[in-house]
This record gives C-alpha cells, structure tokens and sequence, in this order.
C-alpha cells in the first residue's frame, strides 16, 4: 500500500476485515496525509478543517468504528468576507439583501433573468457554466474571486467538470428557496445547507492515528518516512517496490498486489521500465494546486463565531481562515488563547511559496488585520505550514491525459491506483475511502471500477458494488453524487 492518507489506511483497513495483511508504506512522519493534523507546541490544526460528512453509511460506521466517542458533532457556522461585510454562508436572502443592498439585488435578479433566457452558449468552462445558473452579477460576487484564488487560473479555463461535481443540483432558487426554507431541507436535493458536522476531537489526524494503531493489532504495518521510488514491473505485474527512508537507507517490498494513493504522474515515473513517452507527457500535463497555512494563536478567548471564513475581497491573497476552536475545543490547550489558520492557495513556483517564514507571516497578520479579523499585538506565537498537491487541478482538457494514463494502469495485473491524487480527483476523505473499500476488494475477486466513484448517483447511498461496475458508455460528469454537491465557496 502506497500512501498512509485516509485512501491508504482504509484500504488496509478493508483487508484486514477481509482476514488480508497489508504494509503502508508512508513517506511522510505522519500519517492522515492531507488530512493530517499538525501538533504545535500543543495547539493543533488541519491542513485547512476537514468536516466529516458522508452520505455513504458504510463511511460513517467506518468512521464511528475507529474512533468511537472521540468523534463530536459539531454546529457549522460559515460566513463569507467581501467588500468589507461578512456574508452568512449558506446565503440568506435577507442578510444578502442587506448587505448588498437593493440596488444590487435588482442587478443580480436582471442578470439572473438575462441568463435564464439568453444563456450564454456553450458551458462547458466553469465561468459559463455558473454564470448560465447564477447570472454573471452574482458569479462575479460570490464565484469569481475565491474560485480563482483556489485553482489560480482564469474561470474560463476551469473545466466545468469542477463545477458540475460541486455545485450540482444548486441553483439560484434552490439556494433562496433552502434559506426561507431551511428546516424543511430535503436531504436529497442539496448538502450545501448542512448545519452539523463530525470531527474528531482532536483533528482529523486523530482518525487515522487510531486507523493506524487499529491496523498494527491486526498485524498490518505501516513503515512511516518511507518515500516509495521505484516499482519493478515485468509481464504486466509489479514484482516490488523501492523506498528510501528518511535517513537515505532503501527497502525492497516484495507484494502480490499493489494499491497506490502516490500522486498519479509520480506513480507513472516510478515505474521500472518507464512507459512510453506518450504515456509520460500525459502525466507531465496533470497538475495540482499547493497550500500553505499561516497559523496563528491569538491572545482573545473569542475572535469570530465561525469555523470558518471564506475571503472573496481580490485585494488580499488570503483564500480563508480557519477558527481550530470551534471545530473542537481540544484543538487548543489555553481556553483564553485563539488559534487561526490562515489559508493561501498557491503554485510552489510562486514568490510566497519560498519566501521566509517570517515573511510570510508578516503577509498574514497584515492581511488579517486589514479584513478586522485581530489586531497585530495580540498574536502570541506563529507558524507555517506548507502542503505541496493538495488539489487536482481540472484544467481544460485534463480529462483526455486522465483517461490515457487510466488506459494504461488498466494493464497491470496487480495494481490499482485510488484516493485524491492516486486518482487526480477532487475527492473528501469519504470518497478517497470508498475507492480504498473498493480496490481492497477487487483483491478479493469483486471488480468494482474505483473510476467511477463520485461520478455515479445510485450505489454511494447503499454501497452496492454492483453499481458501481465501470460502464465506458456512462459519460462519468453527466451522472452526479448528491453527496458531493456543494456550493463553490465550501470548496475543500
Ligand atoms: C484545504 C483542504 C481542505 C479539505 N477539507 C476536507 C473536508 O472538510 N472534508 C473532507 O472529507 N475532505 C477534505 N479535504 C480532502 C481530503 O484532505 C482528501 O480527500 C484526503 O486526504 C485524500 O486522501 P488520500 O489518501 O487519497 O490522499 P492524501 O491525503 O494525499 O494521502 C496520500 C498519502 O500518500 C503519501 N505519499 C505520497 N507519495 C508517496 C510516496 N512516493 N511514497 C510513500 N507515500 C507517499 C502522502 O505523504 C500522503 O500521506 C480537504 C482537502 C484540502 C486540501
């Protein structure tokens, strides 16, 4: 098994309730991968909060089997800043109405009704795609900017793939409708509007900790700080794999069967012989977005009521912040002491990505200071974190390189590739999971087509394998999830 993320360990986890042992091989000092959980002198935080929201049973009895009575459930509350307001997010139309003021509102109505009856032709990037369902006035309010922040390229080069796995099923008038009508939420139809979420108590990392220590009762190992390199390949089959370890010693895995979470091109370079050329440049086109944290602990008990904050105003580069509090309150040692996790999203070829710490701590007091969120002496420590491909990017035509490399690995006799960038999907942890779930049995004679997965309606609810048999007729994007319709902003 190649990657200790929640992909990884649940596949391992899978196998060993099928009576299989499995080694995690792990490059990292820790496991969870993106979702992790940093320890700073004793004040905890994610790379950017992960909720715990499934609409897959079988994840959440995955998830309450893990962790037991550590996994809380916890109120949400989100706002978005812009133009000097904050916004209540989920929308609602009064506190929108006031704030944007009627003026607005009846350009947002005009533009809305403009789209309804000239839609703005072919939506097949993520500009026209909203703006066909929102009106391009409120595409440019509450769309455009974050949105471009997140990915750093233009909407209009954003696959609409993108929007359609996230905001399916939310239009204009559901989203008004669901705000008057928010008690009579209807599950099915959206789950941008949910008011609670699990987390465990202390962060996420506190899952796949204990999936870690659960799998080695079971006598199924994970090496930590193991950097897998290379995988021998010969007649279709991968015969071994190669790791270096954190102090330059390499190990040899021998396995019958191999199951990847490693980032899709890197996989391709792993392997020994290298495939084709063609093959290489497919996976030289796939990209991912990188994440950096500033974090800092506040001297105030209470800094803002939210789990967290999107930042829609263009002049800061700040994407979001993130109140570790108020997802659990174990996240910090001091109850007068507040911790923050300022998010900024970026390429590691960016200026930021290697500027100094200080520097760029420096950025984020000012820019928070700058939206009101604190004052600049009542930060009492600080810290950064960075998380090279944390997002799978869907640039334009990224789907034909996706489909060339799937091709390909669909050659191999004993290897399977799953989670977020095993997959270059934009998958949460319960869909990473389920591709693990999925790959773990197909080692046991099921063939469950891990391709498919947040892609197709029906078996998530029940996880029915048999669903969820690949079907090439089946175009993957026409057929959505309810449970990964999302509005842009809550973007993870
Ligand atoms: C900012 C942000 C917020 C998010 N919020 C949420 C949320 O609220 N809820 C939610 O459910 N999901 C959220 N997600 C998504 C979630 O983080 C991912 O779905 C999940 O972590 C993917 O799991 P994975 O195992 O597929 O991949 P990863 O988490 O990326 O794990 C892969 C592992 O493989 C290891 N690895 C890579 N290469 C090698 C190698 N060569 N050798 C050995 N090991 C290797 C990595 O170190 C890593 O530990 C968020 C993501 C981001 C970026």
């Amino acid at each position: 098994m190649i990657g200790a993320g929640p992909a990884g360990l649940t596949a391992a986890y899978e196998l060993a309730k099928l009576g299989m042992r499995s080694t995690i091989v792990e490059a990292d000092a820790q496991v969870g991968g993106i979702s992790r959980t940093v320890n700073y002198k004793g004040y905890r935080f994610d790379i950017g909060g992960h909720r715990f929201f499934s609409k897959i049973p079988y994840i959440n009895k995955l998830w309450q089997e893990i962790i037991g009575d550590d996994f809380l459930l916890r109120p949400r509350l989100s706002r978005i800043y812009y133009s000097g307001r904050f916004y209540d997010y989920p929308l609602k139309p009064l506190n929108a109405l006031v704030g944007l003021g009627p003026l607005e509102a009846v350009r947002i109505g005009l533009s809305y009704f403009r789209a309804k009856v000239l839609p703005y032709g072919d939506d097949n990037n993520f500009e026209l795609w909203v703006a066909n369902r929102f009106g391009y006035r409120l595409y440019d309010i509450f769309f455009k900017t974050y949105t471009e922040k997140v990915w750093g390229i233009p909407c209009d080069k954003i696959s609409a793939d993108w929007a359609a796995q996230r905001i399916n099923n939310l239009s204009l008038w559901n989203a008004v409708h669901d705000a008057f009508f928010l008690n009579r939420h209807n599950d099915k139809r959206i789950t941008t509007l949910i008011e609670k979420f699990h987390y465990p108590r202390l962060g996420p990392g506190m899952m796949w900790e204990c999936c870690e220590s659960r799998l080695a009762q079971q006598g199924s190992e994970t090496l930590r700080g193991v950097r897998v390199e290379r995988l021998r390949h010969r007649n279709r089959r991968i015969e071994s794999m190669y790791g270096t370890t954190d102090d330059g010693l390499s190990i040899e895995l021998d396995g019958k069967h191999f199951i990847s979470s490693m980032p899709l091109r890197e996989l391709i370079y792993a392997l020994d012989p290298l495939p084709p050329h063609t093959i290489l440049q497919a996976a030289d086109r796939l990209h991912h977005r990188d994440y950096l944290t500033v974090v800092l602990i506040i001297n105030r008990k209470d800094v803002f009521p939210d789990n967290w904050i999107y930042i829609h105003a263009p002049d800061v580069k700040l994407g979001r912040v993130q109140n570790y509090k108020n997802w659990s309150p174990d996240m910090v040692p001091n109850p007068n002491h507040t911790l923050l996790g300022l998010e900024y999203f970026l390429w590691d070829k960016d200026e930021e990505w290697n500027w100094p710490e200080e520097r760029m701590i420096e950025t984020g007091i000012r820019e928070c200071t700058k939206i009101g969120l604190i004052e600049p002496h009542e930060v009492i420590d600080s810290t950064v974190v960075r998380m090279r491909k944390t997002y799978p990017v869907y640039h334009e035509n990224y789907r034909d390189n996706l489909n060339i490399l799937r091709q390909y690995l669909a050659s191999f006799l004993n290897l399977q590739t799953i989670g977020r960038n095993g997959l270059h999907r934009y998958n949460n942890q319960d869909h990473s999971m389920l591709t693990g779930i999925f790959a773990a049995r197909n080692i046991t004679g099921e063939t469950n087509d891990v391709w498919m997965v947040n892609t197709e309606m029906v078996y998530h609810e029940e996880l029915n394998p048999e669903k969820a048999r690949g079907d090439d007729q089946q175009r993957p994007e026409m057929v959505l999830d309810p449970a990964t319709a999302r509005s842009i902003p809550s973007s993870n």
